[in-house]
């Protein structure tokens, strides 16, 4: 006979099940082991500064009076919009569980094995290469490479399509930058980005599946993909107000952390420019690339015009509605003002 304390109500059951999902949700770069890289890169960027590498709420350079005021600047943790990051933050991550599995589990596997047959219908049958470490270095760096290109794409759409733009616009009504900024999207962009990496991961693992006949793993380091963890160390840094800049040179070829602040400037020559996440391969092919002087001013959020839409939890959780009952007023009044022109013509 099973003890009592073993049997689980349902309600239990469905509340320890969404912990364990809640628990596996949360963001790597929150694990202890990269917030230290995150500091020590930090406290390496002040002492070669001298404590000029920060950006201030403004976004503009100055110089820091001493290695708190360089790290947690008062200025931009005690903004309304950093406050407003940490609540958006929380809200996408107690909904993320519901979609985030359902999609990693479906277009990830039908992506990978719709590849698959593709490739078998266009060269035949799988030449079972066999993998080795430099296939296996190859691989992650296809993994990654398609990862950016679909990010890329992704954000492009976001901010050229006016309906995709109206969701997008809370990841920039940020009028600071801080690490949570980067989970600052409105809940309804979550899907589209998880969809988009499970498709990019499940199309090249599913050309890589053909080739090696399903026989092959990337490499790693810290249980990362290889170049994942490479180039994602910084990936904090993007939302960070410190300036980490690469050599002009690499900037060619990598996004900078310091390239992000100009994507969050409403300045019109910033806008829509730096839409990759790792790579600026894919910006330089399509025009976005744009490579920031040091100490540029880079005033941060959606533009003094509209900023007052966006300064609450609340503002920033119905926008999107909002401006899709906008659009759709306009071309219901649109189509409306064209067809009495017609009768009167
Ligand atoms: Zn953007
Ligand atoms: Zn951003």
């Amino acid at each position: 006979m099973e003890s009592s304390s073993e049997v689980l109500g349902p309600f239990t059951e469905i509340v320890r099940l969404s912990w364990t999902i809640l628990a596996d949700n949360i963001p790597t770069d929150l694990r202890w082991d990269r917030l230290l890289i995150t500091l020590f890169l930090a406290l390496a960027l002040y002492v070669l500064s001298r404590g000029r590498g920060a950006k201030d709420a403004d976004g503009r350079g100055h110089q820091s009076d001493g290695l708190l005021e360089f790290l947690l600047p008062r200025d931009i943790y005690a903004h309304i919009s950093a406050r407003v990051d940490v609540w958006l933050w929380v809200l996408e991550r107690c909904l993320r569980p519901f979609w985030a599995v359902t999609l990693f589990a479906t277009v990830g596997p039908a992506t990978e094995q719709f590849m698959i047959a593709a490739m078998e219908g266009l060269f035949g049958a799988t030449p079972v290469l066999q993998s080795n470490f430099g296939w296996m270095l190859l691989y992650s760096l296809v993994l990654l490479l398609c990862y950016d290109f679909v990010f890329f794409w992704i954000h492009y759409a976001m901010h050229k399509v006016p309906a995709l733009w109206a969701i997008h616009k809370v990841h920039h009504s940020a009028e600071v930058l801080t690490p949570l900024t980067r989970y600052r999207e409105h809940v309804i962009a979550g899907p589209i980005w998880a969809a988009g990496s499970a498709f990019s991961f499940g199309f090249a693992a599913g050309v890589f599946s053909w080739l090696f006949g399903g026989g092959i793993t990337q490499a790693t380091l810290f249980n990362v993909g290889f170049f994942s963890f490479l180039f994602g160390v910084t990936g904090a840094f993007r939302h960070y107000h410190i300036q980490f800049r690469y050599p002009r040179w690499l900037e060619y070829w990598l996004q900078s952390p310091a390239m992000h602040h100009t994507h969050h400037s409403y300045l019109p020559q910033h806008w829509d420019t730096n839409m990759a996440a790792i790579t600026s391969i894919f910006d330089r092919m399509f025009g976005t690339l744009y490579i920031p002087e040091k100490d540029e001013y880079t005033p941060w959020g959606i533009g003094p015009e509209r900023q007052d839409e966006y300064r609450t939890f609340w503002q920033n959780v119905a926008a999107p509605f909002r401006d899709w009952g906008k659009m759709l007023d306009s071309k219901i009044s649109g189509k409306q003002s064209s067809n009495s022109a017609k009768e009167s013509s």
